[in-house]
Parts: C-alpha cells; sequence; structure tokens
C-alpha cells in the first residue's frame, strides 16, 4: 500500500521527518505509518499545483476528460483492493466500500463528460458597437480538506470537477485514513494524469490548512468536515479572500406521515440511519413519526435493526462496523445515556458490545429511542452514531417546525403517499436535499449541499463546475 506524500509526481516522506500511524478502528492493528507532514510539506504540493497549472488549463477539454475518464476505469478495475484498503483504516462493512468506490468513480467520470461542457455566453449589448462575452475560466490552484467518513468519494467529487475545470489540486486528506486517499494518487498517476496536477499530502491539519490559506496562489478551498472546523477555515479564508465550498453538519429530520408506505419509509431510514454505522452528515438523526403510525413504525424498525450484524467490516455477512475511534464511541455512548437519563424509552439496543474476540470496544448496538424531547443531546447535536431517536408528532405543520428547529439545513427525509403533500412539504423543509420517498439520494448528477450551519456550495451533477470556475466578462468595442 502507498504510503508517501505525493507532491509534484513523486513519493516523499515528510520533509522534516515524522510519520503518523494509521490503524484498524477494529483491531488497533496498525496497518502502516504515513508521513506527519506540514506547513513545508503543503508549500512543496501548493508549489507543484501552481507550476502544473499553466499546461493543465490550457488542454483542451477532451484532453483532460481522457485522463479522468482513465481513472474512473482505474478504480472500478481495482475496486475489490481499494474497498478492502477503506474497510481496514475506516471500519465499514466491505459491500459498503465497495459501493463507496463505485460511486467515488462515477464523481469522476462525471466530471469528465462535464469538461466539455463548461459553455460560456454572449449577451446582447445596449451600444451597437459593443459585443458582451461570458468566459468561464479555471479558478486556478485548489485545495480541498476531506473527512474520513467517505476516505474516497469526499476526495473524488471534489478533485473530479476540480481537474475537469482545469484546475490543479493540493489534497490534505483526513489523518484517519490517508491510505484511500493515496490509492488514488497512484492510480491518477497510471491514468496519465500529469505530475502536480494532484498532490496529497497528509499529516498536521493546522500546519497544512495555515499553509493553504497563507498561500495567495491558492483561489480556492473545498471543505467537507465539522461546523466547527469550517467556521475556522472561514476566517483564515478571509486573509486573501480565497473562495470556498463547505459542506459541513447536518442534523436531519425523518418525518414519517400517516399516509406513508411504512415498509418504504423502514427501508428508507435503514439506509439513511445505519449506512457507516451513522457516521454521515446527511444521516437521519431525528424521527418525526405521525401518531396513526407510529407504534407500527417503531415496531418494524426495531424488526429490521434486530437483523443487523455487527462485526469487523471484512467478516461475512457483517453490516455494521466500529466506530471511527474511542471519542466517537464516547459521545454515542453519552447522547444515549443523556437521553434515558431525560425519559426516552429504550426499544432496542442502547450500550457498547464486542462482536467477537480479537475486535475492540469501539462497537456500539444500533439502537432505537422513543420519545425524545428538545431537553435530550439527541435533539440538538449530530450524533454520528447508530442511534435513531424517534418523537410522535400530530399535524404537518407541526412536523415541519420540528424538522426545521436546527441551526442545520443539510437533508431531511419525509414520507407520504399524497403528492400534494409532498410537494408542500418538500418546499417548505429548510435543508439543501430533500428524500421524498427516499433515504439514499446522494448521486453524482445531482447537487449535494446544505444551506444555514451546514454549510454553502454544490458539489454532484453540472452545478459543481461553478465551484471550479470563474466568471470573465469581456466588453467588447467594435470601435
Ligand atoms: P470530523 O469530525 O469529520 O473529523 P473535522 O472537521 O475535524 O471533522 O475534520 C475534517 C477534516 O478537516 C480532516 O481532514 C481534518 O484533518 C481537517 N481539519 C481539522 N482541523 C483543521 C484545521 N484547523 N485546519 C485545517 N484542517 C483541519
Amino acid at each position: 500500500m502507498q504510503n508517501l506524500n505525493l507532491i509534484d509526481g513523486r513519493w516523499c516522506p515528510a520533509l522534516h521527518g515524522g510519520q503518523l500511524a494509521v490503524t484498524d478502528p477494529a483491531t488497533d492493528e496498525v496497518l502502516t505509518h504515513v508521513p506527519n507532514g506540514g506547513a513545508d510539506d503543503a508549500r512543496a504540493a501548493i508549489a507543484a499545483a501552481a507550476a502544473a497549472l499553466p499546461a493543465w488549463r490550457d488542454r483542451t477539454a477532451a484532453e483532460r476528460a481522457r485522463p479522468l475518464r482513465r481513472l474512473a476505469e482505474l478504480m472500478l478495475e481495482r475496486a475489490d483492493a481499494l474497498a478492502t484498503l477503506m474497510t481496514r483504516e475506516q471500519g465499514k462493512p466491505l459491500a459498503e466500500a465497495r459501493g463507496e468506490i463505485a460511486y467515488a468513480a462515477s464523481f469522476i467520470e462525471w466530471a469528465a463528460e462535464e469538461a466539455k461542457r463548461i459553455y460560456g455566453e454572449t449577451v446582447p449589448a445596449s451600444h451597437p458597437d459593443k459585443r458582451i462575452l461570458v468566459l468561464r475560466q479555471p479558478v486556478g490552484v485548489t485545495a480541498c480538506i476531506t473527512p474520513w467518513n467517505f476516505p474516497a468519494a469526499m476526495i473524488t467529487r471534489k478533485l473530479g470537477p476540480a481537474l475537469a475545470a482545469g484546475c490543479t489540486m493540493v489534497v490534505k486528506p483526513a489523518a484517519q485514513t490517508p491510505l484511500s486517499a493515496l490509492a488514488l494518487g497512484e492510480l491518477a498517476i497510471e491514468a496519465g494524469i500529469p505530475a502536480g496536477v494532484v498532490n496529497i499530502v497528509t499529516g498536521d491539519a493546522r500546519a497544512i490548512g495555515g499553509a493553504i490559506f497563507d498561500a495567495p496562489v491558492v483561489r480556492k478551498v473545498s471543505f467537507t468536515g465539522s461546523t466547527e472546523v469550517g467556521q475556522q477555515l472561514m476566517v483564515q479564508a478571509a486573509q486573501h479572500v480565497t473562495r470556498l465550498s463547505l459542506e459541513l453538519g447536518g442534523h436531519a429530520p425523518f418525518l414519517v406521515f400517516d399516509d406513508a408506505d411504512l415498509d418504504a419509509a423502514v427501508r428508507g431510514a435503514m439506509a439513511t440511519k445505519f449506512r457507516n454505522s451513522g457516521q454521515t452528515c446527511i444521516c437521519a438523526n431525528r424521527f418525526f413519526v405521525q401518531a396513526g403510525v407510529h407504534d407500527a413504525f417503531v415496531a418494524r424498525l426495531s424488526a429490521a435493526v434486530a437483523d443487523l450484524r455487527l462485526g469487523h467490516g471484512l467478516d461475512d455477512d457483517v453490516t455494521v462496523g466500529p466506530l471511527i475511534d474511542d471519542a466517537a464511541m464516547a459521545k454515542v455512548a453519552d447522547h444515549v445515556d443523556d437521553a434515558r437519563r431525560k425519559g426516552a424509552r429504550l426499544v432496542i439496543g442502547g450500550a457498547a458490545a464486542t462482536p467477537r474476540p480479537g475486535l475492540t470496544a469501539r462497537f456500539f448496538q444500533p439502537t432505537i429511542l422513543d420519545g425524545f424531547t428538545d431537553q435530550m443531546k439527541v435533539c440538538h447535536e449530530e450524533t454520528f452514531g447508530p442511534v435513531a431517536p424517534v418523537r410522535r408528532f400530530t399535524t404537518e405543520d407541526e412536523a415541519i417546525a420540528l424538522a426545521n428547529a436546527s441551526p442545520f439545513g443539510l437533508a431531511a427525509y419525509f414520507y407520504t403517499r399524497d403528492a400534494s403533500r409532498l410537494m408542500r412539504v418538500a418546499e417548505r423543509l429548510e435543508y439543501g436535499i430533500v428524500g421524498a420517498n427516499d433515504g439514499a439520494p446522494s448521486t453524482a448528477q445531482a447537487p449535494f449541499g446544505g444551506v444555514k450551519a451546514s454549510g454553502f456550495g454544490r458539489e454532484g451533477g453540472r452545478y459543481v463546475m461553478h465551484e471550479y470556475l470563474d466568471i470573465k466578462y469581456v466588453s467588447w468595442g467594435l470601435g
């Protein structure tokens, strides 16, 4: 497995030495060590990205698309190896890791296609001797800072469009999951993406982030992670007015109306809540169920949860892996204890578990809590774990008010078979992504992103291209 930084097409250790261990969260096995890079490593990567920019930017769209398409193909050809590596460093079940590799590759493929559709415009002028042209040009050198929960896809949905637009990029992956990123770097080289167009630096997040925002040549940073860190990056970005895309925390509501297809609602709830052990920013965190179907929904959800199987992601039939670290376990346990102390009823789960000898204590039973209230932490904070808190509601207005009572605005879900209600509720939910009878809305061709404290900018579809393009207006006087 590749364990060095990628700078200007070369694999290098940290300039000042130092390494970070990468461990399997399910076993604590040390998989390898990666460079503990810092500001100087980031500066070297930025210099490489700046040097590679003119030639990459000046390629035709088709010439940029070709190696991107090849990269997507290579990811699919090597999907088994990439997925195994991801499961080992991140913990998610192998089937989910395979799914993520295909999903990650789809962003590269989509971007390769989109490269050819970066159209400008001509606008009718108000003077007969003038012409107005609108050009769309790559912003230049870019950087991305990505989290550990989707170690490949969070990179490719930034890297693909950046490169397709004609930008170069410095990638700073999460410390917990650098190996998937470095493996992508290897494939990028094999696919023929020139040296310096993609650079990957692992190490000290603050130092690397600081160097990125200190460099005026870096014109755009795309970040996925916590709202707290996103807020700090906004302050740092002020220095050189660096463009940002921020995909931050979520606290998704999941509404089930009396007229819902309950089987579909339970399937959707399972997909959004327990995938990746509940460690996704769009996973449902607050279930609101109308009084007429509340008991039936809780019973069916509980039966589905009882079928989940905790374990090492590489073991057969495992559907829920470990949490990423001890802090994550402590937070989930605290949320569950807090809710129970304040009166929530435990329906199923509720405790840590060790699925088999040889595994760490980082497994939390898939859990349902019924009757959560405003006083509980689960109501206000992103749990980032396999915990489904449920609450009863009576009217549509009440459900929408409860759903919108959050500073976050990333994803929301609801189930109804009434077409008028579907449109009404979809319009009133203050969220960037709405799953209407759909628990798995993420896909390469659709705009993914939030409102309010969940950030701004969109990834996916033709919308993401705007994030890596500047608009230039040329006023052409004919003389
Ligand atoms: P998570 O809870 O998903 O770990 P974080 O926001 O802590 O979310 O981390 C997301 C990414 O941001 C990771 O790559 C992490 O290393 C990086 N990061 C954390 N703090 C900073 C910082 N101060 N400056 C730049 N990057 C940071």
